[in-house]
């Protein structure tokens, strides 16, 4: 948590007369929206406005949370963005720590003579004025709700917020199952219920959304998955084409990664999926225990994350980018 300086000089920050802008990662995923939006509503009821942007567009399953539809997105309306950030006099930076992570954006923040304050818990943070960093919490709006106890403002949380803080802890654990799901966060998933927040709800308008397009490319996927390293790694992938074919729509691939690593002695799982418009071969890296996807991928594929789950790049054609992450595994000890 931020220090108890820190935390006096941030209310001070915070005030109506004061332009505030919240911004998140690149493909924003629900702890990212959730986190964003729940910080929004929890200034508001301070009677503080705040401008959530965006890099580009997010998935219509979290298009359901309140003023989800009010999120500025920097692709569609970059001069507003644009505008919003160099005037702004504090930025939130919530989900991710690096400007590389939100595109366009990530000059127009450290060009701007705002205050910046991090909010993330992915390794690795850059600097900020003000850092909250915790790699062990497993999602940024369990730190938003700490950061809204360390206010002493817990009373203040409604159904708005409850909903979104909720949602991004519900998507980043998986449903409350990854490692890092605490106590703490079972704690806190409680006191959102009791604030507001509908599980079912929640739970069916975020999941419960399945397009026929993304169960005939999981069906595709999930029939030609490989596992090599001795049964220890599951591959992935996906064209262009494919996407094409089959009517790809944002977010209609999320969660696909997870089933590699839900073989029986796969200890890492890696999707490969060329991007519809751009030269560039999209990654997601899953992995167990003490094999860090983190560092590989920062090591081999222009990405990082967390531990367990983090992303990349390449630039290389989709088969010369899954031959060269063969090559890459081998030398790979945790494995
Ligand atoms: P995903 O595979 O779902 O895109 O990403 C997994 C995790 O890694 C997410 O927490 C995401 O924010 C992070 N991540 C994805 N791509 C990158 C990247 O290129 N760089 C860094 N530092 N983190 C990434
Ligand atoms: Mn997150």
């Amino acid at each position: 948590m931020f220090t108890p300086a820190e935390l006096l000089e941030i209310n001070k920050l915070l005030t109506p007369e004061h332009k505030i802008v919240i911004l998140t990662h690149y493909n924003p995923d629900g702890d990212a929206i959730g986190s964003s939006l729940g910080l929004k509503h929890y200034l508001k009821t301070k009677g503080i406005h705040a401008e959530v942007i965006v890099p580009n567009d997010f998935p219509k399953f979290l298009k359901w949370m309140p003023e989800a539809k009010k999120v500025l997105i920097a692709d569609y309306k970059r001069k507003v963005a644009s505008d919003l950030i160099y005037e702004a006099d504090v930025i939130f930076c919530l989900d991710f720590n690096a400007p590389s992570r939100i595109g366009i954006l990530g000059d127009w923040l450290t060009n701007s003579r705002a205050k910046k304050i991090l909010i993330d818990h992915h390794q690795q943070p850059e600097k900020f004025d003000f850092v909250y960093s915790n790699t062990v919490i497993p999602a940024t709006c369990q730190m938003v709700y700490h950061f809204i106890e360390a206010m002493n403002d817990e009373n203040l949380v409604n159904n708005d917020i409850a909903e979104c803080l909720y949602t991004g802890i519900m998507t980043d654990t998986g449903g409350f199952r990854f490692r890092s799901t605490s106590a703490t966060t079972h704690r806190i998933i409680a006191n959102l219920i009791e604030h507001g927040a509908d599980p079912a709800m929640i739970t069916s308008n975020t999941w419960d959304t399945n397009t026929v397009s993304r169960l005939h490319l999981l069906a595709l996927i999930l029939g030609r998955i490989e596992v090599v390293k001795d049964g220890k790694v599951a591959v992935l992938y996906l064209t262009r084409e494919e996407l094409k074919e089959y009517g790809f729509q944002k977010g209609d691939t999320e969660g696909f990664v997870n089933y590699g690593l839900s073989i029986l002695g796969v200890k890492m799982a890696a999707f490969f999926m060329e991007d519809l418009y751009e030269d560039f071969i999209k990654i997601s890296f899953r992995s167990k225990d003490d094999m860090d996807v983190n560092q590989f991928s920062r090591k081999y594929f222009n990405g990082g994350g967390h531990i367990n789950a983090a992303g990349g790049k390449s630039y290389e054609s989709l088969q010369g980018t899954i031959e060269t992450f063969k090559v890459k595994i081998e030398g790979e000890e945790s494995l």
